[in-house]
């Protein structure tokens, strides 16, 4: 009779995920055959502690199993092998083992045999500086990488005999690790006749030295889409290096970074800028013109328009990356003041202010009148 798989982790049956989960790595890294060599007991307790985390673990077959128990996953029953395309047989404790420790390396993931002399090719990064205006509209660039391609004299396999010439390595006997014991510990490493391919060339290509690639400069013409900003990221698929052998070639990814520009500052689909204007157009209202990434646009001025305002100029922006509508233009203005006026201008200057009214600069009286007491 099996153990309750509750038992053989050491959980409530009620336990969460979590719980279960720490269970699980705590016992399997304690009766890991790794850590327990010939140990014919922590071999079994091994296996019984996977295949309980196995069903635990998913919830369809958890339900099952609290339902039935064992019995769920007999032969026969609703998910024995073959029974209905239901639960299968149980996972080899070593592959569930390498999934939860995947990322470790060696121990237990590495037992894994290889048999494929192919290995992906690694992503490549890419910066490119482009302006407002590029980012406004869109550009293509070409860009010159150095990267790496298919050998072309061995149809990227890296022998001369095309995949003939794979042989399984004899350091490792394909699996691509070689193991050494010392005292209590087995330590794993990186098959060094094969580097870990796990199959040795008996007749490398001479242009790759076996690698099935080789460096190349190339120039890649990039469209880069208008509403790009600092920071965005594009993939340039299959553009990354090639595979070892004839793996699969790795992406290129480029980084993109929108140079300041003079005039304009962003703030995402927006762009905004202070715009100085004469202080008789503030007063008197007018018509003003003013940049546009697209080139000029008209701006009306109101009369009385104080400095700090700021006029919206829609689609002025820049686009969207992903669809929807294009940003705005903030123009915030600034009122100036004259300068270095002559004598006639300063003289025309104080008459214009000797004919001012009261009402022709409310906000001054305004503030006057809230003030008046302290200004005695
Ligand atoms: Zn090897
Ligand atoms: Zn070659």
């Amino acid at each position: 009779m099996a153990r309750d798989y509750y038992d053989v982790l050491g959980v409530a049956k009620d336990a969460d995920e979590a719980t279960i989960k720490k269970a699980y790595r705590k016992l399997a890294m304690k009766y890991h055959p790794d850590r327990n060599p010939d140990d014919k007991e922590a071999e079994q307790k091994f296996k019984e502690i996977g295949e309980a985390y196995e069903v635990l673990s998913d919830a369809d077959k958890r339900a099952a199993y609290d339902r039935m128990g064992h019995d769920a996953f007999k032969q026969g029953g609703m998910g024995g092998p073959g029974g209905g395309g239901g639960f299968g047989g149980f996972t080899d404790p070593m592959d569930i083992f390498a999934q939860m420790f995947g990322g470790m390396g060696g121990f237990g993931g590495a037992r894994r045999r290889r048999t494929d002399p192919r290995q992906p090719g690694s992503d490549l990064r890419y910066d490119v500086d482009i302006t407002l205006d590029e980012a406004v509209r869109g550009c293509d660039k070409v860009l010159e990488i150095e990267r790496l391609v298919p050998c072309d004299a061995c149809s990227a396999t890296g022998s001369k005999d095309g995949t003939k010439g794979y042989k399984t390595c004899s350091t490792c006997q394909g699996t691509g690790v070689v193991t050494r014991q010392s005292g209590f510990f087995i330590q794993q490493s990186t098959c060094p006749t094969c580097h870990g391919l796990g199959q040795t060339i008996s007749n490398p290509c001479s242009k790759c030295r076996g690698e099935g690639r080789v460096h190349k400069d190339v120039q890649i013409t990039l469209h880069i889409p208008a509403g790009v900003d600092s920071g965005t990221k594009l993939r340039s698929s299959g553009n990354g290096d090639a595979g070892l052998r004839g793996g699969e070639t790795g992406d290129l990814y480029v980084f993109i970074d929108v140079k300041p520009h003079e005039v304009f500052q962003r703030d995402r689909k927006d762009l905004s800028y202070t715009m100085p204007i004469p202080f008789a157009l503030a007063s008197v209202g007018g018509v003003l013109s003013v940049p546009t990434p697209d080139g000029a646009a008209k701006l009306k001025i109101p009369a009385g328009t104080s400095g700090g305002t700021i006029f919206r100029v829609r689609g002025k922006g820049v686009p969207a990356l992903k669809g929807g509508s294009r940003g705005d233009l903030m123009v915030e203005v600034q009122v100036e003041m004259p300068t270095h006026l002559d004598a006639e201008q300063k003289k025309a200057l104080e008459e214009f202010t000797q004919r001012l009214k009261a009402n022709n600069q409310p906000e001054s009286e305004n503030f006057l009148k809230r003030a008046a007491k302290y200004m005695k």
